[in-house]
């Protein structure tokens, strides 16, 4: 099953159709490094509230820039092949899942000078170990000689549904409203973008999540895998 380099399957598609379930499940199946690169621009955003670049509506754009090299990412084993994110010495945990993280991610997102930062951090990553990353721009731009590459999607309303129902156990006063409106203007911001926006490679084998159970898409997967691999 192993080829000589390293294995880089890469999962992109619109938010909330249930990339890093299928990831996660993915890489403990085939024992790869599972990599959040969505988590990546989150902890970005975080960090940009919490120090104050972030005004009301207004985002300092060129102090975030100037202080990048501050922002220290780490992906660490939390168990053989599960990984969690790192921040300057701290694990990082459901902050980055906000409501307030997700309304400012997709500006952060596009600003280039984040991007060249982040993507390099990626490309390091999955060139000595088999990984599956999962994002927006990993089979267009991180990996383009990926593997294999999926592109999911599934209806707005679906994917709002799937994120409410995660959000309201940290975040009971959410409405579904909110989240349909977050999750519509990330895709829209993510793919209208000038820089590496969200688009399906040409090469990418689409995914429609809306009308299929978890396990249903995860054997899906795995056929493409087993016959890419074999
Ligand atoms: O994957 P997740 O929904 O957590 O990603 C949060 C946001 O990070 C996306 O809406 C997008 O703006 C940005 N992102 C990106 N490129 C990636 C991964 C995420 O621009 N590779």
């Amino acid at each position: 099953m192993k080829t000589p380099s390293p294995i880089v399957i890469a999962i992109d598609g619109h938010a909330a159709t249930g990339k890093s379930t299928q990831a996660k499940k993915l890489a403990d199946h085939y024992q790869w490094i599972y990599i959040d690169t969505g988590a990546m621009y989150r902890a970005v955003a975080w960090v940009a509230l919490q120090r104050g670049w972030i005004q009301g509506d207004v985002l300092d754009a060129s102090t975030l820039i100037h202080h990048l090299n501050d922002i220290r990412l780490e992906f660490k084993h939390s168990s053989t092949h599960a990984t969690s994110l790192w921040l300057n010495g701290r694990e990082l945990q459901d902050e980055i899942r906000s409501m307030e993280v997700s309304q400012w991610v997709s500006r952060i997102a596009k600003i280039p000078e984040v991007r060249s930062y982040l993507v390099a951090q990626q490309q390091a990553l999955g060139a000595h170990q088999d990984v599956i990353m999962d994002g927006r721009d990993i089979g267009t731009v991180v990996f383009p000689k990926a593997t294999l590459k999926f592109y999911f999607t599934a209806r707005p309303e679906i994917r709002a549904q799937r994120r409410l129902e995660e959000l309201q156990v940290q975040q009971p006063d959410i409405s579904f409203e909110e989240v349909l409106a977050n999750v519509k203007q990330r895709d829209h911001l993510d793919s209208t973008r000038e820089h590496a926006p969200l688009k399906q490679s040409e090469d990418a084998v689409l995914i429609d999540v809306s009308e299929h159970s978890i396990a249903e898409i995860f054997t899906q997967l795995c056929g493409h895998i087993d016959k890419a691999l074999n």
